[in-house]
């Protein structure tokens, strides 16, 4: 028996690693949603259009193709999203593009085409309000600020990239504004969604506590078949 996974929460609280590991451990396919508006800001700054401007960025998406490799690795337009998504340019255009409705349903539409099966994790803002009100189980990750900018920071410094600690968290701040302020579908936690709170927690801690909640709805749902 397989369920579905929601995974939300703000910038940098680990979503994307945890569901990561999770989808290798349950052998499930991980979806990175983020990664879809991430690279929506990024063709649309390549073909010099406009982040605010909702109808032609709808329009580029009637030429846009996505597609997920059997891991969940994204293509768009037929090439694998490399690391040029991970930018900070590329995340402030996200934050941008996903707050115009047309473009968030059209990427929830096809997020929810690919998980009308089970065995999914999906990791974003939405999740477990719009995209899989029905998943099995739901998290909502959270983290404190600093130390979710102390891992951005991080993680910018190991790509070889210059990044100064007081702007990364600054950033954040504004994003987490943005992403919780926005009139359609903000971050908020469901309602049936699991607090888990990762400011403490290794990678490695955060996923043996949501490993037993993902095994007891797996039960849950096989009692309920
Ligand atoms: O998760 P990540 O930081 O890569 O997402 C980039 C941006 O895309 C977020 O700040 C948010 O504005 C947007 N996003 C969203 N809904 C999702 C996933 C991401 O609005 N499901």
């Amino acid at each position: 028996m397989t369920i579905n996974i929601a995974i939300d929460g703000p910038v940098a609280s680990g979503k994307s690693t945890i569901a990561k590991r999770l989808a290798e451990l349950l052998n499930y396919v991980h979806i990175d949603t983020g990664a879809m508006y991430r690279a929506v800001a990024i063709k649309a700054a390549r073909l010099h259009l406009d982040w605010e401007n909702e109808p032609a960025l709808f329009r580029m998406l009637d030429s846009t193709d996505f597609a997920f490799t059997p891991t969940g690795e994204l293509i768009v337009d037929g090439v694998a999203v490399g690391s040029d998504i991970r930018t900070q340019e590329a995340a402030i255009g996200a934050s941008t593009v996903s707050r115009h409705p047309l473009i968030r349903a059209r990427l929830v539409a096809i997020q929810q085409a690919i998980t009308r099966s089970k065995g999914f994790i999906l990791d974003g803002r939405d999740i477990g309000t719009v995209v899989l009100p029905d998943a099995e189980l739901k998290i909502f990750q959270v983290a404190d600020v600093r130390e979710r900018a102390k891992r951005r920071t991080a993680e910018y410094v190991a790509k070889g990239l210059t990044v100064d600690f007081d702007e990364v968290l600054e950033d954040l701040k504004q994003r987490d504004a943005n992403d919780m302020n926005r009139q359609h579908s903000p971050l908020t936690k469901a309602e049936d969604a699991v607090i888990v709170d990762t400011s403490h927690l290794t990678i490695e801690e955060a996923v043996a506590l949501i490993l037993p909640m993902v095994r007891e709805r797996i039960r849950r749902t096989e009692t309920h078949d």
